[in-house]
């Protein structure tokens, strides 16, 4: 059994594919290439925002958002402990500081009426991350910012599809910045990342920063990174990205089912009202996880857990001087999460097998 089907996936794309992808290789335009602004033009599109703008990898994604807001030395970037190193991380090789707030204990995403108390004069942006496929309160998040005079960057890496109150993950922040990692809802068959925004200044700003600075051959007008999105990732993602609605669909309607299978029996994730969810990831939670892991492993069913130990608690993070109790909850969901294989290819006969499994062991946390 697999965690992510990408093979049954694979083949049903694969003629489509092997023509766009000789296309490119005839083409011999390796580096932007026609397929990324092709590309960035349907992204755009699916999203419902302005400007679509791709680059090398999810992680590059939130620090070109920081850099285009002039993020630096000094500064401080309000996040969630509970997710991927990439928040931090890219706050901190800026030189600023990462802040943290605790997670709601049911949805995993940061609490909005934590924010307010770690604003300071040295906040410049909020940024929330839309973790295992569903968003944070956008509406409140974005009420606390523009009071406050800063700027939101939606962390959309494992949201991408995702909707609240009919707005897709992407569009509802200054800047979202998403990952199409393989294993993310829309993945190519490498790293690749995308910048979303509305604002045409700050999306001229991304624009640069993703190549070198560069406003025409050999003239740079700013200090930037090298992060462009491959056009052969590009190709891999305009194929994707056709049958990518109704994977949607799916990935809903499994994560759902699971939800109605499980319920009662372990803490399911709950979905807030007005939110859909793409399921980046289907993460219950449970008291005895490693007895969990162990017996489904002897049964041939694959788990992971996202993510074991919260950032404020990582060595790398150690000069920030968080302790164990900082953040309870995000301490509390490290120890007690486990995903469940999830992927829109994932049949009901398989999931109830992985449910039955589930249900034999675990003890609901
Ligand atoms: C995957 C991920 C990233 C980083 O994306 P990469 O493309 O791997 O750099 C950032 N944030 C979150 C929440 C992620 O899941």
């Amino acid at each position: 059994m697999e965690f992510i089907d990408l093979k049954s996936q694979m083949k049903r794309i694969r003629s489509d594919l092997d023509r766009r992808l000789t296309g490119i290789l005839d083409s011999g335009q390796f580096i932007m290439g026609p397929e990324v602004g092709m590309l960035e033009g349907e992204l755009s599109k699916y999203v419902g925002v302005k400007h679509a703008i791709t680059c090398a990898n999810g992680t590059d994604a939130l620090q070109i958002a920081l850099m285009s807001l002039g993020v630096g030395p000094g500064d401080e970037v309000i996040t969630t402990p509970f997710t991927f190193i990439a928040n931090a991380e890219a706050i901190a090789l800026l030189g600023a500081k990462p802040v943290f707030v605790d997670i709601d204990p049911h949805t995993y995403n940061l609490v909005p009426e934590q924010i307010a108390s770690k604003i300071t004069s040295k906040t410049k942006a909020i940024m929330p991350v839309s973790l295992y496929g569903q968003m944070p309160d956008f509406e409140k998040i974005n009420q606390i910012a523009s009071q406050a005079g800063i700027a939101v960057i939606e962390d959309a890496a494992q949201s991408f599809g995702a909707e609240q109150n009919g707005k897709k993950s992407g569009a509802v922040s200054r800047i979202a910045a998403t990952s199409f990692f393989p294993s993310k809802p829309l993945g190519c068959y490498g790293d690749g990342g995308a910048l979303f925004t509305n604002d045409d200044n700050i999306a001229v700003q991304m624009r640069l920063i993703r190549s070198h600075g560069q406003k025409t051959r050999y003239n740079h007008v700013l200090v930037g990174v090298n992060s462009r999105l491959d056009t052969l990732q590009a190709g891999v993602l305009l194929e994707k990205l056709k049958i990518f609605p109704d994977e949607v669909q799916k990935r809903e309607q499994i994560g759902l089912r699971y939800n109605q299978l499980l319920e009662g029996s372990v803490q399911t994730p709950v979905i807030a009202s007005g939110n859909l969810s793409v399921f980046s990831q289907y993460t219950i939670r449970v008291k005895n996880r490693d007895q969990v892991v162990d017996a489904l492993k002897t049964k041939g069913i694959p788990t992971s857990v996202h993510y074991p130990q919260p950032v404020h608690l990582q060595a790398a993070f150690k000069h920030l001087n968080y302790s164990l109790g900082s953040f309870p909850q995000s301490e509390l969901a490290a120890q007690q999460v486990l995903s469940l294989p999830m992927h829109p290819y994932l049949e009901s006969q398989v999931q109830d097998e992985i449910v039955a499994a589930v249900k034999a062991v675990a003890i609901s946390s």
